[in-house]
């Protein structure tokens, strides 16, 4: 009792914990073992191998979060099936820039693995990545207008070229046979095909780009640490008080030069605590996702394609129902959904209590501002609440017919903490992307959001050293190695056909990826 009325004194009163000696000093700390800190720490030694680098992460395993392949969908996100990223315009064009800028990161994406697997970093390439073509599939005939006219618009594009359209039953049934059969005869459909597609398995790179991190003795991972607190020292470095979850909780500390928060969900409570301005006024809300699944290999043997469909009206863009091929661990799996929950928690493994104690007086305005603005979202959330099996067997018949109830199991997947933040003219926006906040001097970032996600890790770490070590980045020893990692670094692929294809051709082969040369653009009717 003497010693709790002790501690507890020193914690109030006197600020004991805070100014705890730390215990050792790392270049580098890395927050979570996800698919970011993972690529992050693989950039920095390949940069820097003499740095340290310390890894903490709070579960007893890397990789068991978002970038676990059970709890996310596996899409190489290239913007080649996902209808989200090619808007309407109001003048009835289609906007392709996102598309193209999605397309652009997850190319830098397959290079920076393509040279793990070179290097062997990451080895057994169809252990994490396959070919599986990514298909949009869509009835109706605005929809089908719709595809049409985004099909048109992609071909300018030197990214999208070679993506295949087609009204015509036959066809489609050759490409996407579970989705044409007990179709009626007379439903008009569409559907565009682009053989590049790819299914990744986001922890299995995450696992094998940590293992061969810590295979380098500058680099050490601690499993069951949770990192608790976060503070300014007067030197620019940053003190990182951890909990080692597996020894009663004893407390540590740590000095860091840099620290990343690639916590995930858990990122912005620790961006918050950390205390910089630029953490002001963010908010988080999470939605999680689950999946129907089957393993039956006779339904499995006939689908070989992630089939993107177009969202329902109010959904957020993640929700869009797709079917897809997925290689897990050496598994062909048929994957159906997502279907929104919500729960309170930022993490899978999260307290319930996560939305509310991200509550701040900062981000109180903003929170409440996206909500009033995002009730169709709300709407949406209600419905998918109260889906019965029933109900998702009949959206998964949309898409696959002739589905039978005994195949299907339901399968819950990641959180997902979509980003609010302050805006000047709406007091509060909710957007689904991803943010990377950073300090002004460099020393401390974090991500926050998870949508393009694990697919655009490479170029999004990328950016991450760009704004955290601006004068090493332009040193020419970094700028030459960024160019060996990704052999297109600083240039863009879109409308250089000759840089397309060398770059897809190189990728590919170390991969073992599909590869189809882009051709010169063709007029489309
Ligand atoms: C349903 C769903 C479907 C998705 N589908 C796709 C898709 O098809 N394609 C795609 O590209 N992306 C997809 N994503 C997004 C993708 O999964 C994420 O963007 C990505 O995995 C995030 O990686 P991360 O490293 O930031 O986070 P995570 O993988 O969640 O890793 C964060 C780690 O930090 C740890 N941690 C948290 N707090 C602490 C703490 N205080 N101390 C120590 N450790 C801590 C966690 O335990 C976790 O291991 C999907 C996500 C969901 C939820």
């Amino acid at each position: 009792m003497k010693k709790l009325l002790l501690g507890l004194l020193c914690l109030t009163v006197l600020g004991c914990a805070k100014h705890e000696e730390p215990e050792k000093t790392v270049d580098v700390l890395l927050i979570g073992a996800g698919i970011m800190s993972a690529s992050l720490g693989t950039y920095l030694n390949e940069l820097e191998p003499d740095w340290t680098i310390d890894i903490y992460e709070r579960l007893d395993q890397v990789a068991a979060e978002s970038s676990n392949p059970w709890n996310n969908a596996g899409t190489g996100h290239s913007a080649f099936c996902e209808l989200n990223y090619t808007p309407e315009t109001a003048d009835g064009g289609i906007d392709i820039s996102k598309a193209v800028e999605i397309n652009e990161s997850f190319e830098i994406s397959k290079q920076f693995w393509a040279y793990q697997v070179e290097r062997n970093v990451l080895s057994n390439p169809k252990s994490f990545i396959n070919s599986v073509p990514h298909m949009s599939f869509v009835w109706g005939d605005d929809n089908i207008a719709f595809l049409k006219k985004r099909h048109a618009a992609l071909q300018h594009s030197s990214l999208f070229r070679g993506m295949e359209y087609s009204e015509d039953h036959e066809q489609i049934n050759k490409w996407a046979p579970l989705a044409m059969e007990g179709r009626p005869a007379e439903q008009k459909v569409a559907a565009t095909r682009m053989a590049i597609g790819t299914d990744v398995n986001f922890g299995e790179i995450t696992r094998q780009l940590i293992d061969s991190l810590t295979r380098n003795d500058k680099v050490k991972l601690h499993l069951k640490h949770e990192v608790r607190d976060i503070q300014r020292n007067d030197d620019g470095t940053w003190t990182v008080t951890v909990a080692d979850l597996g020894n009663g909780e004893a407390e540590t500390s740590v000095k860091a030069k840099f620290v990343f928060i690639g916590a995930g969900g858990g990122a912005l409570k620790l961006l918050q605590k950390s205390g910089i301005p630029e953490a002001e006024g963010y908010a988080g809300f999470p939605v999680g996702g689950q999946f129907l699944v089957t393993r039956n290999p006779e339904v499995v043997a006939q689908h070989q394609a992630k089939l993107y469909g177009k969202a329902s009206v109010g959904s957020p863009p993640m929700s869009v129902p797709h079917l897809d091929t997925r290689v897990i661990d050496g598994q062909k799996v048929l994957l159906f959904g997502p279907f929104a929950t919500f729960s309170t928690k930022f993490l899978k493994n999260g307290s319930l209590l996560d939305m509310f104690s991200a509550l701040t007086t900062d981000n109180i305005g903003p929170m409440t501002h996206a909500g009033l603005d995002n009730l169709p979202l709300s709407t949406y959330l209600m419905g998918q609440l109260m889906l019965s099996q029933a109900d998702r067997m009949h959206e998964l018949r949309e898409y696959f017919p002739q589905a039978k109830d005994e195949d299907w199991e339901l399968l819950t997947a990641g959180q997902r903490v979509q980003v609010i933040k302050k805006d000047a003219d709406k007091g509060g926006i909710l957007q689904f992307g991803t943010e990377v906040v950073s300090s002004a001097d460099g020393s401390i970032a974090a991500l926050l959001g998870a949508s393009p996600g694990a697919s655009t890790a490479a170029p999004i770490m990328l950016s991450v050293l760009e704004k955290t070590f601006k004068d090493e980045v332009q040193t020419p020893e970094w700028q030459a190695r960024l160019k060996e990692i990704i052999p297109s670094y600083g240039r863009k692929l879109n409308n250089d056909l000759e840089l397309t294809n060398q770059v897809r051709a190189w990728s590919s082969e170390r991969l073992q990826l599909e590869y189809v040369p882009v051709l010169p653009e063709v007029a489309v009717q």
